[in-house]
Formats: structure tokens, sequence, C-alpha cells
């Protein structure tokens, strides 16, 4: 099985250790800065093999350049953003299987927010890292595709088996779900959630990784077809990714 280690990047960003014992091969995924990588590898004892990118920004690829000269590490990304991506060494897209020695991942290709963006399913480990498409309560901006993009995005990741872990981009999980809660204050889960989610924040503690399940529950982006998501928006007999596009026009201004 896989270990996995969360690296905070910069001011809300995570990078993840992804190191698979029996090969020693170590992944680090979306590494934003060098530094904070370097030291999780040396805390952790491990050697950097492979940089993975689930997308351009900067926040996601900015120590690229610096870990691959350091560690001689293979820079895979997104083919659809191959040209964006520093240092990139091997690009893969919908469909193909991507393996860190015998552990296995599925990509899928889930743009909208830049125009190529991947999803890393490690399937027999319970992982996917999402980037910035899907967030704890959230997803990503829209700055490269439309709402009926990212909705189908979004689709593939909700249709994962619900114990599979969601390993995002950013620690954005409290104001996500202080949105979430404006358009379904009584969603149960969601109250729920949000009691710990501000417990973990007031400790100081990552929400991260959330579940496709507890998503499914709680985040607005999944859950356009919610009777009262549908009721507070006065959509209730609007078009699926109608109602998605008016929740990340709404989330786009929310304070
Ligand atoms: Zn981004
Ligand atoms: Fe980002």
């Amino acid at each position: 099985m896989l270990n996995i280690h969360l690296v905070p990047c910069l001011s809300d960003n995570y990078a993840y250790l992804v190191h698979e014992p029996t090969t020693n091969l170590v992944a680090v995924v979306d590494p934003s800065e060098a530094a904070p990588v370097n030291a999780a590898l040396e805390k952790h004892r491990l050697k950097l093999t492979h940089i993975l990118n689930t997308h351009h920004h900067f926040d996601h690829t900015g120590g690229n350049l610096d870990l691959k000269e350091k560690h001689k590490a293979r820079v895979v990304g997104p083919r659809a953003d191959r040209d964006r991506i520093p240092g990139i060494d091997e690009d893969v897209g919908e469909g193909d299987i991507w393996a860190l020695g015998p552990a296995k991942a599925k990509i899928f290709d889930i743009p909208a927010h830049t125009k190529g963006h991947i999803a890393f399913w490690f399937e027999a480990d319970k992982a996917v890292f999402t980037g910035d498409t899907m967030f704890a309560m959230g997803c990503g901006r829209l700055f490269e595709g439309t709402p009926a993009q990212m909705w189908s995005s979004l689709s593939k990741l909700a249709a994962l088996p619900p114990d599979t872990r969601v390993f995002c981009g950013h620690e954005y999980t409290l104001s996500n779900g202080k949105f979430a809660v404006t358009l379904e204050p009584t969603n149960a889960a969601l109250k729920k959630r949000m009691v710990e989610v501000e417990s973990l924040r007031t400790a100081g503690r990552a929400t991260i990784p959330s579940t496709i399940g507890l998503e499914r529950e709680t985040n607005p982006f999944l859950r356009p077809t919610s009777p009262e998501l549908r009721k507070s928006l006065g959509m209730e007999d609007a078009d699926v990714v109608d109602v998605f596009a008016e929740t990340r026009r709404r989330k786009d201004v929310f304070k």
C-alpha cells in the first residue's frame, strides 16, 4: 500500500508525497515550491523519483525544475497542457494507466479550471489526486472552460467508489463549507461536517483527505439535483448544468 504524506506549501496549497514501500519509488504531487518538499523528504528519509502535476498553474508546478534538477526526478503531467508544464518528461491523458512500481493510477482528463487538467486515481489504494478541480466542499474556478465541462469533470470524480480518499490542491474547506451552508442550511451531513472542519481548523490541522462519499453528501457542486439547493437558488425546474453554473457564479462573488 502507498504511504501518502501531506506537505503544506505557500499559504494554503498542499503537495503530497506518495511513497511505494516495496520499490521505494516516491512521487510528489503538485509541488508548489521545492523547500517544503525537500524538508518532508528528509523527515521521512525518502528519495524523490517522480513529480506529478495535475495542471500547469504556478502554485502546482513552481517546484518542478528545482526538484527535477536536485533529485533527477521524472516529470509527468497533462498531455493537453504539455507546453505549459515546466520540465515535463512524460504526458498522460484520459484512460492512461500510469504506474509507480506496482501502484497503478488511472488518469482522468478533468478540464475546465485549466484546458489541461488531470486526476490520478490509485484505485487499489482508494486515493484520488484532484488538483484544483474538486476541493473539499468546493470546486475550482472556471478559468479555461465552461460550466458543462466542469460538470462533466466533477461527474467523473463523483462516480468513483465512495470510500475513495480525495487529496486536493488547497485548504479551502472552511470557506467552501460556509458557502455550502447558505444553499443547504438543513443538510445534516453538511452541518456535522462543518463542526468537524471548524474544530480541525481551530487546532491548525488539515481537513484533507476527504472522501468521495462525503463530497457527494456535502459538496454543493456535486448536488445540483438537491431540492433544497435548487430552492435556495430559485431554480427548481432548471437543467442540472444550469444549476451547477449558477452555484459556481454565486461562489465567485461569495464573501
Ligand atoms: Zn489552479
Ligand atoms: Fe491552485
